[in-house]
Protein backbone atom coordinates (compact mmCIF):
# COMPACT_ATOMS: atom_id res chain seq x y z
CA UNK A 1 0.00 0.00 0.00
CA UNK A 2 1.26 3.63 -0.79
CA UNK A 3 1.72 5.49 2.10
CA UNK A 4 -0.60 8.75 2.50
CA UNK A 5 1.37 12.00 2.40
CA UNK A 6 1.40 13.66 5.91
CA UNK A 7 0.36 17.11 6.62
CA UNK A 8 3.58 17.69 7.75
CA UNK A 9 4.59 19.79 5.27
CA UNK A 10 1.66 21.66 4.51
CA UNK A 11 1.32 25.18 5.21
CA UNK A 12 -1.60 25.01 7.85
CA UNK A 13 -2.63 28.27 7.76
CA UNK A 14 -3.47 27.73 3.87
CA UNK A 15 -5.72 24.61 4.10
CA UNK A 16 -7.84 24.03 1.09
CA UNK A 17 -10.75 21.83 0.86
CA UNK A 18 -11.37 19.41 -1.81
CA UNK A 19 -13.65 16.78 -3.01
CA UNK A 20 -15.17 15.79 -6.43
CA UNK A 21 -18.04 17.79 -7.67
CA UNK A 22 -21.24 15.05 -7.07
CA UNK A 23 -22.78 13.67 -4.46
CA UNK A 24 -23.04 16.28 -1.61
CA UNK A 25 -20.10 18.43 -2.68
CA UNK A 26 -22.36 21.91 -3.16
CA UNK A 27 -22.40 21.74 0.38
CA UNK A 28 -19.25 20.58 1.69
CA UNK A 29 -18.34 23.32 -0.49
CA UNK A 30 -20.67 25.96 1.21
CA UNK A 31 -19.67 24.51 4.53
CA UNK A 32 -16.09 25.14 4.08
CA UNK A 33 -16.20 28.40 2.79
CA UNK A 34 -18.11 29.59 5.98
CA UNK A 35 -15.59 28.70 8.00
CA UNK A 36 -12.87 30.51 5.52
CA UNK A 37 -11.53 27.77 3.38
CA UNK A 38 -10.07 27.59 -0.29
CA UNK A 39 -12.05 25.50 -1.90
CA UNK A 40 -10.94 23.24 -5.09
CA UNK A 41 -13.66 20.86 -7.10
CA UNK A 42 -12.16 17.81 -9.13
CA UNK A 43 -14.78 18.50 -12.09
CA UNK A 44 -15.52 17.13 -15.00
CA UNK A 45 -16.25 19.06 -17.99
CA UNK A 46 -19.83 18.66 -18.69
CA UNK A 47 -20.50 19.58 -14.83
CA UNK A 48 -18.35 22.74 -14.84
CA UNK A 49 -21.25 25.09 -15.76
CA UNK A 50 -23.16 23.83 -13.14
CA UNK A 51 -20.30 23.54 -10.44
CA UNK A 52 -19.33 27.86 -11.66
CA UNK A 53 -23.38 28.77 -11.29
CA UNK A 54 -23.47 28.73 -7.05
CA UNK A 55 -22.13 32.19 -5.73
CA UNK A 56 -21.62 30.43 -2.48
CA UNK A 57 -20.99 27.37 -3.13
CA UNK A 58 -19.05 27.06 -5.75
CA UNK A 59 -15.15 25.95 -5.46
CA UNK A 60 -12.49 28.68 -5.70
CA UNK A 61 -10.71 26.58 -8.04
CA UNK A 62 -11.95 23.91 -9.98
CA UNK A 63 -9.62 20.94 -11.69
CA UNK A 64 -11.06 19.75 -14.86
CA UNK A 65 -10.59 16.00 -15.57
CA UNK A 66 -12.08 13.61 -18.23
CA UNK A 67 -12.94 11.28 -15.71
CA UNK A 68 -13.35 11.29 -12.03
CA UNK A 69 -11.02 8.56 -11.58
CA UNK A 70 -8.45 10.82 -13.20
CA UNK A 71 -8.51 12.09 -9.41
CA UNK A 72 -5.52 9.32 -8.84
CA UNK A 73 -3.40 10.84 -11.65
CA UNK A 74 0.18 11.91 -10.21
CA UNK A 75 -0.25 15.15 -11.78
CA UNK A 76 -3.57 15.73 -10.38
CA UNK A 77 -2.40 14.32 -6.91
CA UNK A 78 0.82 16.21 -6.64
CA UNK A 79 -1.27 19.61 -7.60
CA UNK A 80 -3.43 18.72 -4.90
CA UNK A 81 -0.34 18.50 -2.54
CA UNK A 82 0.61 21.66 -3.76
CA UNK A 83 -2.52 22.84 -2.86
CA UNK A 84 -2.13 21.77 1.09
CA UNK A 85 -5.78 19.83 0.23
CA UNK A 86 -7.16 17.52 2.59
CA UNK A 87 -10.44 16.05 0.79
CA UNK A 88 -13.39 15.22 1.74
CA UNK A 89 -14.52 11.53 1.04
CA UNK A 90 -18.44 11.14 -0.38
CA UNK A 91 -20.42 8.01 -1.96
CA UNK A 92 -19.47 9.33 -5.33
CA UNK A 93 -15.86 9.35 -4.32
CA UNK A 94 -15.94 5.87 -3.42
CA UNK A 95 -17.83 4.60 -6.08
CA UNK A 96 -16.03 6.66 -8.65
CA UNK A 97 -12.49 6.05 -7.91
CA UNK A 98 -13.05 2.73 -5.74
CA UNK A 99 -12.10 1.52 -2.55
CA UNK A 100 -8.94 -0.74 -3.77
CA UNK A 101 -7.79 2.15 -6.22
CA UNK A 102 -8.51 4.62 -2.84
CA UNK A 103 -6.57 2.26 -0.61
CA UNK A 104 -3.81 1.52 -2.85
CA UNK A 105 -3.13 4.62 -4.88
CA UNK A 106 -4.61 7.79 -3.77
CA UNK A 107 -1.78 9.52 -1.20
CA UNK A 108 -3.53 13.18 -0.76
CA UNK A 109 -4.66 13.36 2.60
CA UNK A 110 -8.03 12.35 3.09
CA UNK A 111 -10.29 13.08 6.55
CA UNK A 112 -11.79 10.03 8.17
CA UNK A 113 -10.05 6.87 8.57
CA UNK A 114 -9.22 5.08 5.30
CA UNK A 115 -9.51 1.74 7.03
CA UNK A 116 -12.97 1.65 6.62
CA UNK A 117 -13.34 1.34 3.32
CA UNK A 118 -12.70 -2.77 3.53
CA UNK A 119 -15.56 -2.78 6.05
CA UNK A 120 -18.05 -1.32 4.92
CA UNK A 121 -17.52 -2.02 1.83
CA UNK A 122 -17.86 -6.35 1.87
CA UNK A 123 -21.45 -6.61 3.22
CA UNK A 124 -20.53 -9.62 5.55
CA UNK A 125 -17.87 -7.46 7.17
CA UNK A 126 -20.24 -4.50 7.83
CA UNK A 127 -22.88 -7.50 9.26
CA UNK A 128 -20.37 -8.74 11.36
CA UNK A 129 -19.68 -4.65 12.56
CA UNK A 130 -22.91 -3.55 13.20
CA UNK A 131 -23.23 -7.17 15.38
CA UNK A 132 -20.73 -6.57 17.03
CA UNK A 133 -22.21 -2.79 17.71
CA UNK A 134 -25.28 -3.72 19.73
CA UNK A 135 -27.48 -2.78 16.84
CA UNK A 136 -30.54 -4.85 15.82
CA UNK A 137 -30.28 -6.29 11.86
CA UNK A 138 -31.91 -8.22 9.48
CA UNK A 139 -31.60 -12.24 9.82
CA UNK A 140 -29.22 -13.82 6.47
CA UNK A 141 -30.24 -16.54 5.15
CA UNK A 142 -27.05 -18.27 4.29
CA UNK A 143 -28.91 -20.59 1.05
CA UNK A 144 -32.41 -20.22 -1.15
CA UNK A 145 -33.02 -23.26 1.00
CA UNK A 146 -32.78 -21.27 4.44
CA UNK A 147 -35.12 -18.56 3.43
CA UNK A 148 -38.71 -19.11 5.36
CA UNK A 149 -40.24 -15.47 5.09
CA UNK A 150 -40.31 -12.36 2.96
CA UNK A 151 -36.58 -11.42 1.69
CA UNK A 152 -34.65 -8.90 -0.40
CA UNK A 153 -31.90 -10.19 -2.75
CA UNK A 154 -28.82 -7.65 -2.75
CA UNK A 155 -26.23 -8.21 -5.64
CA UNK A 156 -22.92 -7.68 -4.46
CA UNK A 157 -21.09 -4.32 -5.66
CA UNK A 158 -24.36 -2.84 -6.51
CA UNK A 159 -24.92 0.56 -5.06
CA UNK A 160 -27.74 3.25 -4.75
CA UNK A 161 -30.55 0.48 -4.53
CA UNK A 162 -29.25 -1.02 -7.76
CA UNK A 163 -29.94 -4.75 -8.44
CA UNK A 164 -32.60 -5.45 -5.28
CA UNK A 165 -34.70 -8.09 -5.80
CA UNK A 166 -37.65 -9.02 -3.54
CA UNK A 167 -40.06 -11.65 -2.91
CA UNK A 168 -42.59 -13.27 -0.75
CA UNK A 169 -41.21 -16.50 -0.13
CA UNK A 170 -38.22 -19.17 -1.40
CA UNK A 171 -39.99 -20.66 -4.27
CA UNK A 172 -40.43 -16.52 -6.03
CA UNK A 173 -37.04 -15.41 -5.25
CA UNK A 174 -35.25 -18.78 -6.78
CA UNK A 175 -37.67 -17.17 -10.30
CA UNK A 176 -36.96 -14.10 -9.75
CA UNK A 177 -32.72 -14.26 -9.32
CA UNK A 178 -30.16 -15.90 -11.99
CA UNK A 179 -28.82 -18.75 -10.37
CA UNK A 180 -26.14 -18.66 -11.73
CA UNK A 181 -25.17 -15.57 -9.43
CA UNK A 182 -26.56 -17.27 -6.75
CA UNK A 183 -23.45 -16.90 -5.07
CA UNK A 184 -23.06 -13.16 -5.64
CA UNK A 185 -26.58 -12.49 -3.96
CA UNK A 186 -27.01 -11.49 0.04
CA UNK A 187 -30.34 -13.17 1.09
CA UNK A 188 -31.64 -10.69 3.64
CA UNK A 189 -34.77 -10.77 5.75
CA UNK A 190 -37.26 -8.47 4.77
CA UNK A 191 -38.04 -5.92 7.32
CA UNK A 192 -41.52 -4.28 7.56
CA UNK A 193 -41.87 -0.85 9.04
CA UNK A 194 -41.24 3.06 8.49
CA UNK A 195 -37.67 3.82 7.04
CA UNK A 196 -35.29 6.52 9.33
CA UNK A 197 -31.64 7.11 7.99
CA UNK A 198 -29.99 9.03 10.81
CA UNK A 199 -27.13 11.02 9.87
CA UNK A 200 -24.24 11.67 12.66
CA UNK A 201 -21.05 13.18 13.30
CA UNK A 202 -18.44 11.79 15.65
CA UNK A 203 -15.68 14.31 16.75
CA UNK A 204 -12.13 13.59 17.43
CA UNK A 205 -11.39 17.00 18.72
CA UNK A 206 -14.47 17.36 20.76
CA UNK A 207 -14.82 13.45 21.68
CA UNK A 208 -18.30 13.70 20.81
CA UNK A 209 -21.21 12.08 19.21
CA UNK A 210 -23.89 14.51 18.05
CA UNK A 211 -26.85 13.67 15.78
CA UNK A 212 -27.39 16.12 13.00
CA UNK A 213 -29.95 15.22 10.79
CA UNK A 214 -32.81 11.64 9.50
CA UNK A 215 -34.00 11.46 6.22
CA UNK A 216 -35.98 9.25 4.41
CA UNK A 217 -35.13 8.24 0.34
CA UNK A 218 -37.37 8.02 -2.14
CA UNK A 219 -36.43 5.43 -4.39
CA UNK A 220 -38.05 4.41 -7.54
CA UNK A 221 -40.32 2.97 -8.36
CA UNK A 222 -41.40 1.48 -4.65
CA UNK A 223 -42.10 4.55 -3.07
CA UNK A 224 -45.35 5.10 -4.82
CA UNK A 225 -46.20 2.14 -5.77
CA UNK A 226 -49.48 2.21 -3.97
CA UNK A 227 -50.88 4.97 -6.78
CA UNK A 228 -50.42 2.33 -9.84
CA UNK A 229 -50.25 -1.60 -8.74
CA UNK A 230 -53.91 -1.60 -10.32
CA UNK A 231 -52.31 -0.16 -13.53
CA UNK A 232 -49.32 -2.29 -14.02
CA UNK A 233 -47.45 -5.60 -13.31
CA UNK A 234 -44.08 -4.23 -12.93
CA UNK A 235 -41.03 -5.61 -10.66
CA UNK A 236 -40.21 -3.05 -7.48
CA UNK A 237 -37.29 -1.31 -7.86
CA UNK A 238 -35.48 0.71 -5.15
CA UNK A 239 -32.87 2.92 -6.93
CA UNK A 240 -32.50 6.55 -5.02
CA UNK A 241 -33.81 9.69 -6.53
CA UNK A 242 -33.99 12.14 -3.73
CA UNK A 243 -34.58 12.60 0.12
CA UNK A 244 -36.63 13.65 2.14
CA UNK A 245 -36.48 15.30 5.75
CA UNK A 246 -38.04 13.34 8.89
CA UNK A 247 -38.17 13.40 12.74
CA UNK A 248 -38.96 10.50 14.86
CA UNK A 249 -40.59 10.53 18.23
CA UNK A 250 -38.50 12.05 21.13
CA UNK A 251 -39.15 9.37 22.85
CA UNK A 252 -37.41 7.14 20.27
CA UNK A 253 -34.37 9.49 19.63
CA UNK A 254 -32.30 7.40 22.59
CA UNK A 255 -31.99 4.05 20.85
CA UNK A 256 -30.76 6.02 17.37
CA UNK A 257 -28.13 7.66 19.34
CA UNK A 258 -27.06 4.22 20.60
CA UNK A 259 -26.54 2.68 17.55
CA UNK A 260 -24.52 5.59 16.76
CA UNK A 261 -22.24 5.42 19.65
CA UNK A 262 -22.45 1.28 19.67
CA UNK A 263 -20.70 1.30 15.96
CA UNK A 264 -17.65 4.12 16.79
CA UNK A 265 -17.63 1.81 20.05
CA UNK A 266 -17.05 -1.15 17.94
CA UNK A 267 -15.07 -0.09 15.13
CA UNK A 268 -12.33 1.69 17.83
CA UNK A 269 -12.22 -1.93 18.87
CA UNK A 270 -12.22 -3.50 15.32
CA UNK A 271 -10.02 -1.20 13.37
CA UNK A 272 -8.45 1.53 15.47
CA UNK A 273 -8.42 4.71 15.59
CA UNK A 274 -12.00 3.40 14.05
CA UNK A 275 -14.72 5.81 12.71
CA UNK A 276 -14.91 9.58 13.02
CA UNK A 277 -16.58 12.53 11.04
CA UNK A 278 -20.01 12.05 9.30
CA UNK A 279 -21.96 8.85 8.83
CA UNK A 280 -25.61 7.20 9.03
CA UNK A 281 -27.33 4.40 9.24
CA UNK A 282 -30.41 3.10 7.18
CA UNK A 283 -32.98 1.62 9.58
CA UNK A 284 -36.57 0.20 9.55
CA UNK A 285 -38.17 1.02 12.78
CA UNK A 286 -40.61 -2.40 13.22
CA UNK A 287 -44.29 -2.42 14.61
CA UNK A 288 -42.46 -3.18 18.01
CA UNK A 289 -40.86 0.15 18.28
CA UNK A 290 -37.32 -1.39 17.40
CA UNK A 291 -35.03 -0.24 15.34
CA UNK A 292 -33.27 -2.71 12.67
CA UNK A 293 -30.19 -1.28 10.75
CA UNK A 294 -29.45 -2.76 7.22
CA UNK A 295 -26.72 -0.46 6.20
CA UNK A 296 -23.81 1.56 7.20
CA UNK A 297 -22.77 4.37 5.46
CA UNK A 298 -19.06 5.50 6.99
CA UNK A 299 -19.16 8.91 5.50
CA UNK A 300 -21.07 11.86 4.72
CA UNK A 301 -24.45 10.64 2.74
CA UNK A 302 -26.57 12.91 0.21
CA UNK A 303 -29.39 12.61 2.60
CA UNK A 304 -27.77 15.33 4.47
CA UNK A 305 -28.24 17.86 0.99
CA UNK A 306 -31.70 18.74 3.12
CA UNK A 307 -30.29 20.14 5.41
CA UNK A 308 -27.37 22.83 4.35
CA UNK A 309 -28.43 25.41 6.85
CA UNK A 310 -29.25 23.28 9.56
CA UNK A 311 -31.79 20.41 10.99
CA UNK A 312 -34.06 20.26 13.41
CA UNK A 313 -31.51 17.95 15.67
CA UNK A 314 -28.49 20.03 14.57
CA UNK A 315 -29.98 23.40 16.33
CA UNK A 316 -29.45 22.15 19.79
CA UNK A 317 -25.65 21.65 19.29
CA UNK A 318 -25.12 24.82 17.22
CA UNK A 319 -26.39 28.46 17.05
CA UNK A 320 -27.13 29.31 13.79
CA UNK A 321 -26.82 27.77 10.53
CA UNK A 322 -24.96 24.27 10.43
CA UNK A 323 -24.69 21.61 7.80
CA UNK A 324 -22.55 18.21 8.09
CA UNK A 325 -20.56 19.76 5.92
CA UNK A 326 -20.05 23.06 7.59
CA UNK A 327 -18.95 20.68 10.54
CA UNK A 328 -16.35 18.63 8.26
CA UNK A 329 -15.05 22.44 8.34
CA UNK A 330 -15.35 22.97 11.72
CA UNK A 331 -13.64 20.11 12.53
CA UNK A 332 -10.34 20.39 10.27
CA UNK A 333 -10.57 24.16 11.49
CA UNK A 334 -10.02 22.91 15.41
CA UNK A 335 -7.93 20.15 14.44
CA UNK A 336 -5.42 22.74 13.05
CA UNK A 337 -5.74 25.54 15.82
CA UNK A 338 -4.67 22.80 18.28
CA UNK A 339 -1.59 21.26 15.58
CA UNK A 340 -3.78 17.94 15.42
CA UNK A 341 -4.76 17.60 11.92
CA UNK A 342 -2.57 14.63 11.42
CA UNK A 343 -4.89 12.75 13.39
CA UNK A 344 -8.11 13.18 11.67
CA UNK A 345 -6.63 12.32 8.38
CA UNK A 346 -5.66 9.34 6.02
P1 LIG B 1 -26.53 2.12 -0.90
O1 LIG B 1 -25.25 1.39 -0.71
O2 LIG B 1 -26.47 3.23 -1.90
O3 LIG B 1 -27.15 2.56 0.41
P2 LIG B 1 -27.56 -0.49 -1.72
O4 LIG B 1 -27.61 -0.76 -3.19
O5 LIG B 1 -26.48 -1.09 -0.89
O6 LIG B 1 -27.61 1.10 -1.54
P3 LIG B 1 -29.47 -0.83 0.35
O7 LIG B 1 -29.16 0.53 0.88
O8 LIG B 1 -29.04 -1.99 1.14
O9 LIG B 1 -28.95 -0.94 -1.16
O10 LIG B 1 -31.04 -0.92 0.10
C1 LIG B 1 -31.73 -0.01 -0.78
C2 LIG B 1 -33.17 0.14 -0.33
O11 LIG B 1 -33.83 -1.14 -0.23
C3 LIG B 1 -33.32 0.73 1.07
O12 LIG B 1 -33.26 2.13 1.09
C4 LIG B 1 -34.68 0.19 1.51
O13 LIG B 1 -35.74 0.93 0.94
C5 LIG B 1 -34.70 -1.20 0.88
N1 LIG B 1 -34.19 -2.25 1.80
C6 LIG B 1 -32.92 -2.67 1.91
N2 LIG B 1 -32.80 -3.69 2.79
C7 LIG B 1 -34.03 -3.91 3.26
C8 LIG B 1 -34.57 -4.86 4.19
N3 LIG B 1 -33.79 -5.75 4.79
N4 LIG B 1 -35.91 -4.82 4.42
C9 LIG B 1 -36.70 -3.92 3.80
N5 LIG B 1 -36.25 -3.01 2.89
C10 LIG B 1 -34.94 -3.01 2.62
Amino acid sequence: MKRTETTAGYDQKQIAIATICSHSSLQIFHGARQEGFRTIGICTRERQKLYESFPLASPDRLIVVDRFADLLDEEVQEDLLRENAVVIPHGSFVEYVGADEILARFRVPTYGNKQVLPWESDRRKQHQWLIAAGIAVPRIYPTLDAIDGPVIAKLSGAKGGRGLVHARNRQEIAKRIDPALIDQYTLQEYIFGTRYYPHYFYSQIRSRLEMLGIDRRDETNIDEIYRYHDLIDRPPTYVVVGNRPVVVRESLLGGLFDYGEGLVAASQRLFAPGLFGPFCLETVCREDMKFVAFEVSARIVAGTNLYPVGSPYSCYYFNGEMSTGRRIAIEIREAVEQGRLEEIVT
